[in-house]
């Protein structure tokens, strides 16, 4: 059995999520399972949050599939359609539409299909720039959705840019507000960073994402001190161990050099398991990795399926010793840190060739 494999927790998965309905004890939860479900599974991730009220994503063939396997809960596509096929396939599917833009407009009006209208969150640009309506385009929009036979009902979304850092969400909040849509129809704006620290941003529905699998939406606050418990732990073993000679260079490139005689070990997982390739393994900056239960960390380039890491003080370590690479007791978090990304990223990239292990 190859010694890289990632363990997933379906009880982390639904501890964060009834963390974060008591968060947000008023209002409905979108669990958002995009990216096979932020990279743990699609089926499996809908299967653990099976308490939520729906599922965000966005994908139809992912939709499609939750439909085939029985999922009868509401399925709200995050980006909407992107033909009158697809729009077709919403309707069979009962599949709920995020309408970002006019061409969606159009071609709902064009659609005239017999089957059942579909249910659409109309996408409100307050300030992300990226997907939605902007001010009288918005309340245009709003209109011609209302006119509009192969619609049912209408919710209103935005999406916030900054609820994790400085800016905050005041500014995108107060844009919302400006366009004084109907103050009838269904809300729901926060993503996992706005639930956590904005409650006035809760509304009906909910959208969290990261936090459900354990991971902090914030550079300034750890996801163990939020209370998240981390749902994928990505571990592997040591398949070979090096002597090394001050002097003596590591990996490809040779960004790590030995300053004194020390023991590396080679741990069985790299970049094609979705590791991140720059995390960085220099003499003065490492990325952390657990090694026999204790902390060290990377050395040199990472290489396709394999890394190094410094074991000259963890003496018991050695060929076939366990390495957590991420999960629990070192957060996805902490190496994506280190590696100048998001934990987001981690874990969605995590191949589909790993093997994975469903705990409870
Ligand atoms: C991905 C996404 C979310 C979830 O964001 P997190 O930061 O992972 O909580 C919510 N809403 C939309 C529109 C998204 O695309």
């Amino acid at each position: 059995m190859r010694p890289i494999c990632a363990t997933i927790s379906l009880s982390a998965l639904r501890h964060n999520l009834a963390l974060a309905r008591a968060r947000a004890p008023g209002s409905r939860v979108w669990a958002v399972v995009k990216a096979n479900g932020y990279g743990h599974g699609l089926l499996r991730a809908v299967a653990a949050f099976d308490a939520a009220d729906g599922f965000a994503l966005v994908e139809v063939d992912a939709a499609a599939r939750l439909r085939d396997q029985g999922c009868t809960k509401p399925l709200l596509m995050i980006e909407g359609f992107f033909s009158p096929e697809e729009l077709a396939e919403y309707s069979a599917r009962g599949l709920v539409a995020v309408v970002h833009n006019i061409e969606q407009v159009r071609m709902l009006e064009k659609s005239g299909f017999a089957a059942a209208p579909v249910a659409v969150y109309l996408k409100l640009n307050t300030g992300m720039n990226r997907l939605g309506f902007r001010g009288a385009e918005a309340l245009r929009a709003l209109e011609r959705l209302r006119a509009c036979a192969s619609v049912s009902s209408i919710a209103l979304m935005t999406h916030f840019a900054g609820a994790d850092g400085e800016s905050g969400v005041t500014e995108q909040l107060e844009q919302f507000r400006n366009l004084e849509l109907d103050p009838s129809l269904p809300r729901s704006l926060a993503n996992s960073a706005a639930l956590l620290r904005y409650p006035e941003t809760h509304a009906d529905w909910v959208r969290p994402g990261i936090m459900l699998y354990g991971c902090s939406p914030f550079s300034d606050e750890s996801a163990q001190a939020l209370g998240l418990k981390p749902a994928m732990t990505l571990r592997s073993r040591i398949i070979a161990v090096q002597e090394l000679q001050p002097g003596a260079p590591v990996g490809y490139g040779a960004i790590y050099t030995a300053r004194e005689p020390m023991r590396i070990g080679i741990v069985a997982c790299g970049y094609a398991h979705g590791y991140p390739r720059h995390a960085p393994g220099f003499n003065d900056r490492g990325t952390p990795i657990i090694v026999g239960g204790m902390r060290t960390t990377i050395l040199g380039r990472v290489s396709m399926d394999m890394l190094a890491t410094d074991i000259t003080r963890i003496p018991q370590a050695g060929v076939g010793t366990e390495v957590t690479l991420w999960g629990e007791g070192l957060s996805a978090d902490e190496v994506a840190a280190a590696a100048e990304t998001l934990s987001y990223e981690l874990l969605c990239a995590l191949a589909p060739h790993v093997r994975v292990i469903e705990t409870d």
